[in-house]
């Protein structure tokens, strides 16, 4: 019976017929097995529409940060909880300017102060301090002429600066000027990899790369932000609540969970 309402449910979300989807349910596991692209694409537009419906985007797609501080905030936010991250971002603007010559002539040490609230803020006191004298001095005190590079000489440039890996290039790149990139956080990782939308030993570029082959380059900031909610909410990393997962229906990993995928 419940069976039935989720059908009922995703067919109302998905405007695809129950037949369709039955036909995607028994499909799943014979797609990972035959490695049938078009199943997959299909299925991976279902389980996005699907997050689509379940998960309000509203805060997550306003643009309200300026590229620098979207690049410090994230730099913040490397093994850091969210709500920390926040208050240290909070606590740094209330003591600074967010602005390269500003944190570039500041003290470490008061940066520091700042950061406390987040994990391994020492380092990421010193982290910001540096990167804000290389866009000091190299950049002319601006982050325009990297966003205005071409995607993967932009990233190139991003990743050179001291404690800017590939996760916060893409999300700098992403959300401050709309580049077509996936970042790939940890729950964007697990529950790709989870879905069978990635490769299970996948790094950091597969998961990137099999993703983006999976959807259209429009559609790369809400596949990102809403495998990020997802993970947050169902897909759990430890016990993931399968059974009130909205896309269990086409997860070939539901019921098969045993704590080591
Ligand atoms: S069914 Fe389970 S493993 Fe699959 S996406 Fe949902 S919560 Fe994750």
């Amino acid at each position: 019976m419940l069976f039935r309402f989720a059908l009922d449910f995703a067919s109302f979300l998905t405007g695809l017929s129950r037949d369709d989807i039955y036909s995607l349910v028994d499909s799943v596991d014979s797609t990972f097995r035959e490695g049938d692209g078009n199943v997959k694409d299909k299925r991976a537009a279902t389980v996005l529409q699907i997050l689509r419906e379940t998960f309000a985007m509203s805060k997550w797609t306003k643009a309200t940060r300026s590229p620098f501080e979207t690049l410090i905030v994230t730099i913040i936010s490397q093994n850091t909880a969210d709500r920390n991250t926040a208050r240290a971002f909070e606590n740094l603007s209330k003591r600074f300017e967010i602005k390269p010559e500003v944190l570039a002539n500041a003290e470490t040490s008061q940066i520091e102060d700042a950061l406390k609230t987040a994990g391994l803020y020492r380092n990421k006191a010193k982290t910001i301090n540096r990167v804000s004298r290389i866009i000091l001095e190299k950049f002319h005190g601006s982050m325009q002429s990297i966003l205005a590079l071409p995607l993967e000489e932009a990233r190139k440039t991003l990743v050179q600066m001291p404690g800017v890996g590939p996760k916060t290039a893409d999300v700098v790149l992403l959300f401050s000027k709309g580049q077509p990139t996936i970042p790939v956080d940890t729950h964007v990782n697990r529950v790709s990899k989870r879905l069978g939308f990635a490769p299970a030993n996948g790094d950091y570029d597969a998961v990137r790369a099999s993703l983006q082959s999976l959807y259209d380059p429009r559609d790369y900031l809400a596949v990102h932000v809403l495998l990020i909610t997802h993970g947050r909410c169902y897909c759990k990393a430890r016990r993931p609540l399968c059974e009130q997962c909205p896309v269990n229906i086409y997860c070939p990993s539901r019921g098969l969970w045993n704590g080591n995928a």
